[in-house]
């Protein structure tokens, strides 16, 4: 009842806002503090109870999987984003910000917000419907292909395990081909896509999309590509060395010859995954788990207490149930909760361990600050928090402290646990280059031959080899490329962020002796400085600055080298 009330006033505000614009010929709106405070008001009154209903919506609708509750959590998500597409809103945000009267600091870093949220929607709707319109067809090949082994349809899931298994390249390199097919189908309406995509990133002013999206998100893309070069300097050697054991393993277990692997033999479709080389099972170690409770013991130690998170959350397999997990900040005022699907195995303790790392970071946030600031730094520092914990899952430390395995069975795997994380990090390190590079060299000269280009990268950071005279759209195959455009960049800064709050924990904060493999178990004083530094401070401060107040450094790939580069 109230929340009704709320949204007639605020709607009262918003048309009288209109037409102060409208008017704004004779008189021009006021851009002083006190006007962007109301206009805050309005935007506030508007978009808070609806966030939260839409959150709510998709909790829902993730757990049901009914159609009906999926089309209103889309329902409200469309009004949401509306408010952002509003012309109006963001002329009056435009002439606030080159007013240049908004001084007190929280109010102007809520007004630089709110002008890059509004900026990004300011699409002509023919345009904006176009593009929806294309991306949700090939969001629908996406969700209808099949991978097929000769006459035999595959599930991804099967594909996957093929080629993790099998060690025959005929069949290997039928399942690998048969899943860069779907590039083939959806490469016309990508391009189509980028096209869209730049023209409507020019008219806002920007060079191109991929310059556009990470300048909405504050990141300067010189810097971001500074720091994939100072990245690439550190790994590009150990990555070599690692490979060749790769190639060696791979090539053995599929009885060829080394000259002979081919991108098919390495276990995984994009060798986005490292392949598994080393004898580490880490499932025997949870099957008999209780996983949930491990996760909730291990987060009470370090003062971070997620019993009313786990209170709220959804967390064990439904039928109809979303299969995949995410943690969901409902109303920015202490609800975060977890969806996700547990088993006793080291996939769902990391998954676990992950999600309330973003529970955390929401639930211990400033209520003391606006709205608009009680949310991360950008979506790839709670990403890094997210990591930190995650990590654990792997850890012999953390596995005898918390999960109650052997001291001596701990020591036995060591070196293979350190070798595997550092391979997965390896891997996913050199793969993050390629796409990070592609995407930014397709939307500068989408014209060129994409093709042949996706090729020049996997050869150059994966060192794999294109198979001999093949001209595929192999890129398309990849749905972030067209779904989920010039993001995945952030996937990597997480890591390094994640090392870089590691080191930094574990010297500084807790002083440990030794800073590797320490896993913080019943130091609260970790949670207590995660709260400080890093959950309160919210968006008032550009997550650069976060960063650098929080690490006493700025985000650097050097942290995610000591830890994931080093000896053997
Ligand atoms: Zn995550």
């Amino acid at each position: 009842m109230k929340l009704q009330i709320k949204i007639t006033l605020a709607l009262a505000a918003i048309s009288w806002l209109a037409l102060a614009v409208r008017a704004g010929a004779a008189k021009p709106a006021a851009v002083d503090e006190p006007a962007f405070r109301e206009f805050l008001k309005g935007y506030e009154a508007r978009v808070i109870p609806l966030s939260r209903d839409a959150a709510l919506a998709n909790f829902q609708a993730s757990i049901s999987g009914r159609e009906e509750d999926y089309q209103r959590a889309a329902d409200l998500q469309i009004r949401l984003n509306r408010i952002h597409a509003d012309a109006q809103g963001y002329a009056r945000l435009k002439a606030f910000k080159e007013g240049g009267l908004v001084r007190e600091p929280l109010l102007r870093r809520q007004m630089d917000i709110l002008f890059n949220a509004f900026l990004g929607n300011q699409i002509p709707d023919a345009q904006m419907e176009a593009m929806v319109k294309l991306q949700s067809q090939i969001e629908q090949k996406f969700n209808t292909f099949r991978i097929r082994l000769d006459d035999k349809v595959l599930s991804d899931n099967d594909a996957e395990a093929i080629l993790r298994t099998a060690t025959d390249s005929g069949q290997l390199e039928r399942v690998w081909k048969s899943s860069k097919e779907i590039g083939r189908l959806v490469a016309p309406n990508i391009l189509k896509l980028v096209g869209m995509r730049n023209a409507a990133a020019r008219q806002l002013g920007f060079a191109n999309f991929q310059q556009m999206q990470l300048r909405l998100g504050e990141q300067d893309p010189a810097q971001i590509e500074a720091l994939f070069d100072e990245l690439d300097g550190l790994t590009s050697g150990g990555f070599a060395g690692l490979k060749n054991d790769i190639d060696a393993f791979l090539a053995a277990r599929c009885g060829i010859a080394r000259e002979q692997l081919q991108p098919w033999h390495y276990q995984n479709r994009f060798f986005q995954e490292a392949p598994v080389i080393y004898p580490l099972d880490l499932d025997s170690y949870y099957k008999d788990k209780d996983v949930v409770a491990l996760a909730r013991d291990y987060y009470d130690g370090i003062g971070l207490h997620v019993d009313d998170i786990i209170a709220r959350s959804d967390l064990y397999e439904k039928p109809g149930k979303y299969q995949h997990a995410f943690s969901s900040d409902i109303d920015r005022a202490g609800d975060a909760r977890v969806l996700c699907s547990v088993k006793p195995d080291s996939y769902w303790m990391n998954t676990l361990l992950h999600e309330f790392g973003h529970s955390v970071y929401s639930k211990y946030n400033d209520r003391s600050l606006p709205w608009l600031l009680r949310d991360a730094a950008h979506s790839f520092t709670t990403e890094a928090v997210a990591n930190l914990f995650g990590r654990f899952a792997a850890s012999p430390s953390w596995l005898h402290a918390v999960a109650g395995v052997s001291a001596a069975e701990c020591e036995r795997i060591r070196p293979d646990s350190r070798r595997s994380l550092r391979l997965q990090q390896m891997v996913f390190s050199r793969w993050a280059q390629v796409m990070f590079r592609f995407e930014k060299s397709m939307y500068e000269n989408p014209g060129q031959d994409l093709n042949r280009r996706w090729w020049e990268l996997a050869e150059k950071y994966q060192l794999l080899k294109m198979p001999a005279g093949r001209n595929e759209p192999d890129w398309a195959s990849k749905i972030h490329i067209a779904l989920y455009p010039c993001y995945y960049h952030n996937y990597l800064l997480g890591e390094l962020l994640a090392s870089q709050l590691y080191y930094h924990i574990a010297g500084p904060v807790l002083k440990s002796p030794d800073l590797e493999d320490q896993c913080f178990v019943n130091r609260p004083e970790a949670g207590r400085y995660l709260i400080a530094k890093v959950f309160k401070p919210g968006m008032r401060w550009p997550w650069a600055e976060m960063i650098e107040r929080a690490c006493g450094e700025k985000l650097t790939a050097a942290y995610y080298a000591r830890q994931f580069v080093g000896a053997k």
